[in-house]
């Protein structure tokens, strides 16, 4: 309908009637409806337009509604919506083509799903049965999914909840990955980090069995818990451990990839090549649901002459793929990665940096590219956080506070416990970036209230 106040209501109370929503009690469920969104901004019905910080769920990197991949999406439907994945489709076929030839080292097969989740169920199944082993290692400080495996495969408190069978934690162990700032192994600078996390990985793969590890599954960047960019040398030090006990290393690319960090696959940045990489998000911005695995030749070869046990009846679907081709050619025509890159080093990188001194609550801010993360404290000296570790309700509202006062503003931000997290588009224009940087800033005066 057209955009007013009253079609607002009425998209709110079909919402509020009919809807289940994830990882929220339903009874607290307040949804504000929207009417439209185009670049790097979205709006409601009664016309407040947000600049969008968030991405959404850190997916749309090329912005709202891009002319070329709409285009794609409604020339291939006028074609055929779907066809199966029995059967080869040109684009299908040449979305996986552009993947490969982004990927990192030689991985050049291509299994689709429909998400990021499923992705890793898929990559941890490929992994045991090509190594015929059971245990998967995670990380804590790690998001992969909300289905059976990949849930039990996180380590975030989100994990907890679904622990409610043997078989949903069966064969996973968590480890410590590298957090300078809260580091879990006394280190004081990037370099004693790196190497003490990697002698904590190398003890625990040592008291799990090295025989019974099929896989360490590992976000490049850790995403949702903190934006963890890895000190230089971990995840080779990580593909050292793998190749050591013939351990498949899963890189969990669906956060990290297609431009967030700069790069296609942020593990480019330190020339590592995983056994497996798994995709989502960004691949066509969310345009039509879509994920992937990338796999080995080695890891295919396991399945040439034996069945793959898994599909999915949408594997492939074409106006997904339809929406990849488009989204990875316009990221080229644009500069995308370039631009995100960009923005990085001389909008969020020095914005951040200099928010992060005019406010007592700010303990830390880091990231790459369009990829960042603002780390709220109750003091700066111990570091306590603004909000607790798997903190809700009353203990939020520092943050809850700040998140408000974005939005009353007209930004819309992403928050985790204790963060805010800055993860624009990829197109995202300098002049925007400093728009929102500016709301940011006068927002954290909410939090600098609660630091003592
Ligand atoms: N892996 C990572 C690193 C993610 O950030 C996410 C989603 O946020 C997922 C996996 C799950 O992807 P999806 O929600 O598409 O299933």
């Amino acid at each position: 309908g057209i955009p007013s106040p009253a079609t607002g209501a009425r998209v709110v109370a079909d919402d509020r009637a009919h809807l289940f929503h994830s990882w929220e009690a339903q009874g607290d469920v307040a949804p504000i409806p929207i009417a439209g969104a185009f670049g790097r901004y979205f709006w409601d019905y009664e016309g407040k337009r947000y600049l969008d910080f968030s991405s959404q769920f850190i997916n749309t990197n090329i912005g709202h509604g891009h002319p070329k991949v709409v285009a794609a999406i409604k020339e291939q439907a006028d074609r055929f919506c779907m066809i199966a994945s029995t059967f080869a489709n040109d684009k299908r076929g040449e979305a996986a083509r552009l993947i490969s030839e982004i990927a990192p080292g030689e991985l050049s097969r291509v299994f689709f799903t429909n998400g990021g989740a499923d992705a890793n169920e898929h990559a941890v199944r490929m992994a045991r049965l090509h190594t015929g082993r059971p245990k998967v290692l995670s990380a804590y400080r790690s998001y992969h999914g909300g289905t059976s495996t990949a849930i039990s495969l996180t380590g975030d408190p989100r994990r907890w909840a679904n622990e409610n069978s043997a078989n949903t934690t069966a064969n996973v162990s968590h480890f410590f990955g590298p957090y300078l700032y809260r580091s879990h192994f006394h280190a004081t600078t990037e370099e004693e980090e790196c190497r003490r996390a990697l002698a904590h990985l190398a003890e625990v793969i040592a008291f799990e069995g090295p025989d019974t590890i099929a896989a360490i599954v590992l976000e490049s960047i850790v995403g949702t818990p903190g934006v963890l960019v890895p000190p230089p040398g971990y995840l080779a030090g990580v593909r050292e451990l793998c190749d050591r006990h013939g351990i498949m290393f899963i890189a969990d690319e669906v956060m990290s990839g297609f431009g967030r960090a700069g790069e296609w696959f942020a593990i480019n940045a330190w020339g590592v090549t995983p056994d497996l990489l798994t995709f989502a998000k960004g691949v066509n911005s969310g345009y039509v649901p879509l994920g992937g695995v990338l796999l080995s030749e080695a890891v295919h070869e396991t399945f040439r002459d034996s069945a793959y046990p898994g599909g999915l009846t949408y594997s492939g679907h074409p106006l997904a793929c339809a929406a990849a081709v488009a989204t990875i050619t316009v990221m080229r025509e644009e500069g995308m990665l370039e631009n995100a890159a960009r923005i990085g080093e001389r909008v969020l990188g020095p914005g951040l940096r200099e928010i992060a001194e005019r406010h007592p609550s700010v303990g830390e801010v880091r990231g790459l590219g369009v990829f960042w993360a603002v780390e709220l404290v109750r003091n700066r000296e111990t570091r306590e956080m603004l909000v607790p570790y798997a903190a809700g309700g009353a203990a939020a509202r520092p943050v809850d506070e700040v998140v408000a006062a974005c939005m009353e503003s007209g930004m819309y931000p992403v928050w985790n416990y204790n963060r805010i997290h800055v993860v624009p588009p990829c197109s995202i224009t300098e002049e925007e970036a400093w728009q929102g940087l500016a709301i940011l800033d006068a927002a954290l005066r909410h939090a600098d209230k609660y630091t003592v």
